[in-house]
């Protein structure tokens, strides 16, 4: 995808963005209200109370295909258990207790809003150009750290993590 490909979409991209949480905010909660125990060790106390998630059959993709982009069909198409999108998350129902997958998601929160919007989909696509979706450095960095988590060996800073390893993108 070109940098002028990639102005032009930006705006139907965050058109369809804001779409699908305005159809969802009734159904949005705090994560702060799910009651995870060790998230609060990882994410500051304002951070879940401003992130919200929402439990879905399917996570909404964004229609690339129809966008032009078709590069992206399989990760358009990709059963995925979850996706961020701004300040919001979406889980699969039968992952909504995954306090790992909230986890990962929540990574991706604190990228949207360190690198803004159209920083945050910029890297996106060219890291899922150029890497696939695994390998993407965004997916890399929450896959990474998901895996920190999962081991629990000590708490960190999520936030300070993101940050720095912004940095190095
Ligand atoms: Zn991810």
């Amino acid at each position: 995808m070109t940098p002028q490909e990639f102005q032009a979409l930006y705006p139907q991209f965050m058109a369809w963005v804001e779409g699908v949480l305005k159809a969802h905010a009734s159904r949005a909660q705090p994560v702060a209200a799910k009651g995870f125990a060790r998230l609060p060790l990882y994410f500051s106390r304002q951070r879940l109370a401003s992130a919200r998630y929402v439990v879905v059959d399917r996570v909404p993709m964004p229609p690339l295909t129809a966008l032009g982009l078709r590069q992206f069909a399989e990760f358009e198409h990709a059963d995925n258990s979850g996706v961020t999108y701004l300040d919001t998350y979406f889980v699969k129902h039968n992952r909504a207790d995954d306090e790992a997958l909230h986890f990962h998601e929540l990574i991706h929160v604190i990228q949207w809003s360190l690198l803004g919007p159209e920083r945050f989909l910029g890297t996106y696509a060219a890291g899922l150009e150029t890497f696939g979706y695994r390998n993407s450095p965004l997916e890399a960095m929450a896959f990474d750290a998901e895996a920190s988590f999962a081991q629990a060996t000590e708490a960190f800073d999520a936030e300070l993590l993101v940050a720095e390893k912004l940095r190095r993108i």
